[in-house]
């Protein structure tokens, strides 16, 4: 039986005639780039989140640079974030000419360790970016607390948490600003690259729609140098489409980790995903540990069951930020998951016999002595 990782084509085939409208809608209305359908997803996103304003964009990085401009991050700040995130949350930092600093994670959820991130805050600290990493938010409250008594802006990275709740409020809400990548392969995927940033404060989420916009408030006239960063026309009747499914497709998700979590539980060659009693995990990825990690990815793809690795190597180890100095051994527990992580096929549409298959695949592969203790 062949199992993909994601099947972005199962769930074309189920919504298929409303998203095909949809397009068709913003083709005959020729709205391209920005305009009425994006305005649409905006406002039922903000609603979706229990935010005030959504500014969409042309992509999560592009979410991410927006925000931090919006609060005025420049040349000689600093921002923490996590080690064990996707590079684009890093970049937008650097491309504020700020510095990213990292910390390391939490051993349960992956998510930034709230004492690493005070041991990291330095005078020159001006902003945090928590990473709800593959769908489960980080501790908001402690994160929070600690941004308040240091003066520092918090930017949820959503990229892989839409919908994901903390303590009954939606990611992206509790932060200054939360940013969201429409990636197609994300929980809530556009048919091409976009993005969207939450906020519950006018002034910056006026100031981003004027930089996303060439820096212009009226046509021609610009208020300030902006960029070119505005959604697709099209993203946003496809998104719009997507959106009334998401909740569903979220419940899905859940009864797929369950079953996972069921069917694994007393493998000892393997560690679960934990879920944290603050919140709902939307299972973005589902990434259980393995000491035979390399082996077993190879294998399963033999087999025709296709994993991923999110991420095989943490950002502080990373070539491109070489020179900012960390070396191996700084962040162990980044650096330990990042050996071990292996992301099952995870997507809505998937059904229990796959999982069932995934399941015994996997441990028909593994060693019977490689145990794991975390
Ligand atoms: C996908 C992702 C991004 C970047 O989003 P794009 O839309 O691909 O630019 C940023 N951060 C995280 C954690 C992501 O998973």
């Amino acid at each position: 039986m062949k199992v993909p990782f994601l099947d972005l084509k199962a769930q074309y085939r189920a919504i298929k005639e409303e998203v095909d409208t949809a397009i068709l809608t913003v083709v005959e209305n020729t709205a391209f780039a920005g305009g009425p359908f994006v305005k649409a997803f905006e406002d039922d996103f903000a609603q979706f989140c229990g935010t005030k304003h959504c500014v969409g964009v042309s992509s999560g990085t592009s979410a991410l640079w927006l925000a931090l401009n919006a609060v005025g991050i420049g040349k000689g700040d600093e921002v923490i974030t996590a080690a064990n995130t996707f590079i684009a949350t890093a970049e937008a930092i650097s491309f504020c000419s700020a510095k990213p600093v990292f910390v390391d994670v939490d051993e349960q959820t992956y998510n930034m360790d709230p004492w690493s991130l005070e041991a990291a805050i330095t005078h020159r600290t001006k902003a945090v970016i928590p990473v709800h990493l593959f769908g489960q938010m980080a501790d908001m409250d402690a994160i929070m607390k600690i941004a308040r008594k240091y003066n520092l802006y918090v930017i949820e990275d959503a990229s892989q948490a839409h919908g994901a709740e903390y303590q009954g409020k939606r990611a992206g809400s509790i932060g200054d600003i939360g940013c969201f990548s429409f990636y197609p392969g994300k929980n809530l995927g556009a048919y091409g690259e976009a993005g969207g940033i939450v906020t519950n404060n006018d002034e910056w989420a006026e100031k981003m729609r004027i930089f996303r916009d060439h820096g212009q408030s009226k046509k021609y006239y610009h208020d300030i140098v902006g960029w070119n960063a505005r959604m697709d026309g099209i993203q946003g009747g496809v998104l719009s489409v997507k959106l009334k499914y998401l909740e569903k497709w979220t419940e899905m998700r859940r009864r797929n980790a369950a079953l996972y979590n069921e069917l694994l539980a007393d493998d000892e060659r393997f560690i679960t995903p934990t879920e944290a009693e603050y919140g709902k995990h939307v299972y973005h990825i589902y990434a259980i540990r393995s000491k035979e990690r390399d082996q077993l990815i190879r294998e399963l793809a033999e087999k025709e069951v296709f994993c991923g690795i999110h991420y095989p190597v943490p950002l502080h180890l990373q070539q491109a930020y070489y020179f900012l100095g960390y070396r191996e051994g700084v962040f162990p527990v980044a650096e330990r998951c990042a050996a071990e992580y292996l992301s099952l096929p995870m997507f809505a549409e998937l059904s229990e016999k796959q999982i069932h298959h995934v399941v015994k695949s996997l441990q028909l592969l593994a060693e019977p002595e490689a145990v794991i203790s975390a």
